[in-house]
């Protein structure tokens, strides 16, 4: 088992200033983090899993301590695949705190070795969801503050601009 992998997993649709937030404070304390991107067919992603993986191997190209992959089927046992024993996991406001709670008993019920870790959003990305940038840029407005340029450039893309 190695200790210092984290698995930060997620659906990244898009990947926001809120998950690199979390990305690099990860990596002051995991040697390794693997970006696991969500090969979710029920939800209705804009980007695909692999436009996601794309994106995200371009924004982390420069670090050999990051890596992106796609997964699907159960978490846990993606986790253990990779010798991993830590899912990490952003948290924000007390909403997202039920589900989540939920999905780390359940993950760990199933596989006792797997250890959710939750890191708080810095209080400048408490507001900052995937969703809400998508939204925002749909509807035209300046999305520069919430995502990476090339994020942008991609949405803008989508969204026809
Ligand atoms: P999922 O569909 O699995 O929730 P997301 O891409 O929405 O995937 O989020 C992935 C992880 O990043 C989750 O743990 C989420 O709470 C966290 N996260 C998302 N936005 C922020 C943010 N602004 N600050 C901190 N954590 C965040």
């Amino acid at each position: 088992m190695n200790r210092h992998i984290a698995i930060y997993p997620g659906s990244f649709d898009p990947f926001t200033h809120g998950h690199m937030d979390i990305v690099k404070r990860g990596l002051e304390i995991f040697d390794t983090i693997i970006i696991a991107v969500a090969n979710n067919s029920e939800k209705n992603s804009l980007f695909t899993a692999a436009e996601r993986v794309d994106i995200l191997k371009q924004l982390t190209a420069d670090n050999p301590r990051l890596r992106v992959e796609t997964f699907d089927g159960l978490l846990v046992n993606y986790v253990v695949a990779k010798k991993a024993r830590v899912i990490l996991r952003g948290l924000r406001a007390v909403t997202d705190f039920e589900f989540e709670f939920q999905l780390a008993q359940m993950n760990h019920t199933v596989c006792q070795q797997v250890e959710t870790l939750f890191m708080m959003t810095s209080p400048k990305f408490a507001y900052l969801s995937s969703s809400i940038v998508k939204e925002v840029g749909r509807l035209g407005g300046d999305i520069s503050k919430f995502v990476p340029p090339l994020v942008k450039e991609e949405l803008l893309k989508k969204f026809g601009q």
